[in-house]
């Protein structure tokens, strides 16, 4: 994954919040971009996702050109997974099919066996017939990634994913999380504003200030 010199402004505002922002990541690596409220830290995986336009710069995944000034690949073909600080599971389906519905090109056969496969790398097959509300915190947390990681993503995306989370479940879940991670070869960027998190999950760390990269350091 390549990231080229991302300048976006949001609109009415008299300067922009992502200031050439640069950054490649490798085959299987975990990235924490770390920061202050306000950095533009999601703003960054807005642009990733495609939500947002930059007004310069360019995203390259898999050698495929996702933005450049003549370029925009839609949201759904980029092959980037997200996981949102709320978990984002849709209320009134099971875990099931939260978990199918990004699957839709998919036979059925080949759905069913995603499903457990999945099911099985968070170790939540027992809960196909539940829906989120008869969850804990954790399980969601579990189900979102399982959700994120059934198209079988190039890149996978997560904003502050434990900040709903008490700070015992937070520790449990950012240690499963980085092993699945790690097993599945996943690239990854985590958004985070807290230290710990980032030195615990991340190979790098890029600390961004007020939309500038100030520093990357390792772990
Ligand atoms: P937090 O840790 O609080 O989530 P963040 O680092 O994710 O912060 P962003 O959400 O990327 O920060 O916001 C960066 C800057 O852009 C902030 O100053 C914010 O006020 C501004 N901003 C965010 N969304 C918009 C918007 N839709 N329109 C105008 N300005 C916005
Ligand atoms: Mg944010």
């Amino acid at each position: 994954v390549q990231i080229e010199n991302l300048v976006y402004q949001y609109r009415g505002a008299s300067q922009p919040v992502i200031k050439n922002f640069s950054l490649q990541l490798n085959q299987g690596e975990i990235i924490a971009i770390l920061g202050e409220s306000g950095s533009g830290k999601s703003t960054i995986l807005r642009l990733l996702t495609g939500l947002e336009t930059p007004k310069s710069g360019r995203i390259v995944i898999n050698g495929k050109k996702i933005v450049d000034d003549h370029t925009f690949i839609p949201p759904e073909k980029r092959g980037i997974g997200m996981v949102f600080q709320d978990y984002a599971l849709f209320p009134h389906m099971t875990v099931e099919d939260n978990i199918k519905f990004g699957l839709r090109h998919m036979t059925k056969k080949q759905k069913q066996n995603r499903l457990d496969e999945m099911l099985e790398l968070v170790d939540l097959l027992d809960y196909k017939k539940r829906y989120p509300y008869e969850l804990s915190g954790g399980q969601q947390q579990r189900v979102a990634l399982a959700r994120a990681l059934a198209p079988a993503p190039s890149l996978l995306l997560f904003d502050e994913p434990f900040s709903n989370l008490d700070a015992s479940l937070q520790i449990k879940i950012r240690d499963e999380l980085k092993e699945i991670l790690k097993r599945t070869n996943s690239t990854s960027i985590f958004v985070t504003h807290d230290q710990a998190d980032a030195a615990a999950l991340a190979d790098r760390t890029v600390l961004i200030e007020k939309g500038v990269v100030k520093h990357i350091s390792k772990g």
